[in-house]
């Protein structure tokens, strides 16, 4: 169903919008593409699903466009990816190749459009390579980098830097991501949209309903992780925390995720997370399709507790997601969780599955602490880590970018 602005009132006032609507009056009329590696799975494509009909409907001519890769130049990303976020990688010329030829095939189709656009988004590595050939271009090209890239491997860096020194502007989500850049840098977290599929209020039948399609118990505990089979998610270490309760309070274990198309490791880690859970019944492994919103709407609420035990995590939508459904998050003590996961206020930090369980379990014995946090946690999220925040200091950053002013402004 097509949201309208107007729609966010009810949940964020009628001054948040009429300043989002003052801020964008100066850039009505302005061309914004947006670049990324997929439509579906993952953060960005979450994010940019809510992004453009918003940024269009503020008058802006916003575009959604996405590179086409094989299944080479996905696994040279994924190296990207994981090199970004401190793995030990092996970068290749035969990768590189790869990379840039796919890219180079892109650029030929997209090339029109990007070069006579007042904005280009370029998210994460995949597209960055667009820029230098675009040689063309009249707009400002700001790398939008979503992945904790605060100890990248070198080679993988080295090469990515020189892809993205020369866009006008880069966007981390926290400063320890930032690096040394030849241009400004900005500092803008993520957000939700409390009125997608994924967030919005649901009936209590709907909720029921699906648990009881995956045999899920609505009367015991439920713990639940959603998403993608990673190993930087650490779903193994879920269920190591998960064992470690040894059946008390029986509790049953959601590990919900699909795949994303530009992420080709989902299928062997999936594998290493059945090998781990062994046949226990009480741990559910769903994997789902790249629609389920509602599904994993309705996964989140019925969450007792919710966890995300990330080992590096650029953001993780994943953790707001739950904090507006006012669950407590147990999150891994890193990156975006950190911003998010305040301990004894919105949820617990934690480092092993050691320190997982025992705070499932502190908090499975004390059901009055989980709604006090919980409420927290929603609050938390509706003052700083909604759409209209985040759309807000795109926009600014845009047009500071547009009034040369980029070196004195700091979006946030
Ligand atoms: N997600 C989903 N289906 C899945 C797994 C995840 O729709 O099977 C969504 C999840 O709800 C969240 C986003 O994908 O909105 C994941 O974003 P996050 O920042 O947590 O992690 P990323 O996948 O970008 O590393």
């Amino acid at each position: 169903m097509k949201k309208t602005l107007t729609d966010y009132e009810k949940i964020i006032g009628p001054v948040a919008i009429s300043k989002l609507r003052q801020v964008a009056r100066d850039l009505k009329g302005a061309s914004v593409v947006h670049v990324n590696s997929t439509r579906e799975g993952g953060g960005v494509a979450e994010i940019l699903f809510w992004m453009i009909p918003l940024m269009r409907e503020l008058g802006l001519d916003a575009l959604w466009e996405v590179i086409e890769g094989n299944a080479e130049y996905f696994n040279t990303t994924k190296t990207f990816h994981n090199g970004l976020q401190g793995n030990d990688v092996i970068l290749t010329d035969r990768m590189i190749r790869a990379y840039e030829d796919t890219v180079a095939g892109n650029a030929d189709r997209l090339r029109p459009v990007l070069q006579d656009a007042d904005f280009v988004v370029i998210h994460d590595p995949q597209p960055a390579f667009l820029h230098e050939l675009c040689p063309d271009k009249s707009g400002r090209w700001i790398w939008r980098c979503h992945i904790d890239a605060s100890h990248p491997n070198r080679a993988v860096w080295n090469y990515l830097r020189s892809k993205v020194n020369n866009f006008d502007a880069s966007i981390f989500s926290m400063p320890d991501f930032a690096h040394k850049l030849d241009h400004p840098q900005f500092i803008i977290a993520p957000s939700i949209d409390p009125l997608s599929d994924k967030n919005i209020e649901l009936s209590d039948k709907e909720i029921k309903d699906t648990l009881q399609n995956f045999n899920i118990d609505p009367n015991r505990p439920i713990l639940c992780q959603i998403s993608r089979f990673d190993r930087f998610k650490d779903p193994i270490g879920v269920i190591k925390a998960f064992n470690l309760l040894n059946g008390s309070f029986n509790a049953q274990l959601v590990l919900a995720g699909g795949g994303a198309t530009d992420d080709p490791e989902g299928a062997a880690v999936l594998e290493e997370v059945h090998r781990a859970a062994n046949g226990n019944k009480n741990i559910h492994i769903l994997m789902l399709p790249p629609d389920a919103h509602r599904i994993i709407n309705a996964l989140q609420r019925a969450s007792t507790i919710v966890i995300q035990k990330s080992l590096q995590e650029g953001f993780g939508l994943t953790v707001t997601e739950a904090m507006w459904k006012c669950k407590p998050v147990i999150g891994g003590n890193t990156g975006g969780i950190r911003l998010q996961v305040h301990n004894h206020h919105t949820g617990f930090l934690v480092d092993t599955p050691e320190g997982a369980a025992l705070r499932i379990r502190k908090l499975l014995y004390q059901p009055d602490v989980i709604s006090k946090i919980g409420q927290t946690a929603k609050e938390f999220v509706k003052e700083n880590y909604l759409c209209n925040r985040h759309l807000r200091e795109y926009l600014t950053l845009m047009l500071g970018l547009r009034k040369g002013l980029a070196n004195h402004l700091i979006a946030g």
